[in-house]
């Protein structure tokens, strides 16, 4: 199992359902997807990125405290139903592990709630805020077939491109974001604020000019301040 990398047929296609009969053959695969992810220091992977073409995401959004060990804790989440979006939004810098070396600044929701099954086909409610809201809507978005290039306008999105395509060209790997400072899939918010954890490198993806390469976030990034997520399991009753 590896991460596609953009341009890739598979992340621009609609992602279809699990089927329960489908559901017992994923879960080793949904396995494989956690492991590579923390492998590649991403806090959330849609199973697009890794070429299977289904609605299952698997997420990571806690940060250890100061100090504290990095305890893997991923959450799965089969055929996910977004219920609620909230009104306020923010901006903040994003990365993507199948779009290495760039970030992109993306307006998101702050607040969620959504709809899921876990891995052993339970009803899960899942209410999250700040950067796990935000990671949540970037998987999704995976899901639909939307990458980050998508929420660019027409003139944005070429420059974000030809950013891309340098930063392929200088070796970037999935991981890298061009940045130390986003959140979206590449979770280097994570990393860097996880004690122990390095921050990827940033010199493999810089484009020659230096200036360009850097991303400032806009708007006031609380995505970065309160990550929270909240699993419910469903009475079944
Ligand atoms: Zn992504």
């Amino acid at each position: 199992m590896r991460i596609i990398v953009a341009p890739d047929p598979v992340l621009r296609q609609k992602c279809s359902s699990v089927t329960p009969e489908e559901l017992p053959k994923l879960t080793k695969k949904a396995k494989q997807m956690a492991k590579l992810m923390y492998k590649s220091e991403g806090c959330g992977l849609a199973a697009p990125q890794v070429g299977i073409a289904k609605r299952l995401i698997v997420i990571d959004t806690n940060t250890p405290k100061e100090g504290e060990k990095f305890e893997p804790n991923p959450t799965f989440l089969v055929n996910p139903v977004l219920s609620r979006l909230s009104d306020e939004k923010d901006t903040c810098s994003e990365g993507c592990l199948s779009i290495p070396g760039i970030s992109i600044d993306i307006e998101r929701a702050t607040e969620l709630e959504l709809d899921a099954l876990d891995l052993d086909g339970n009803e899960v409610h899942i209410e999250a805020s700040g950067f796990a809201a935000r990671a949540l809507q970037h998987e999704l978005d995976h899901l639909d077939g939307i990458t980050m290039f998508e929420h660019l306008d027409p003139i944005s999105r070429i420059e974000k491109l030809q950013e891309f395509e340098q930063a392929k060209a200088a070796g970037a790997k999935p991981g890298d974001t061009g940045t130390t400072s986003n959140a979206g899939d590449t979770g280097t918010t994570k990393s860097s604020s996880a004690a122990g954890v390095a921050a990827p490198s940033t010199s493999a993806a810089a484009p020659s000019d230096s200036t360009a390469g850097m991303v400032v976030p806009s708007g006031t990034c609380t995505t970065n301040t309160s990550p929270q997520i909240t699993a419910h399991g469903k009475d079944s009753s």
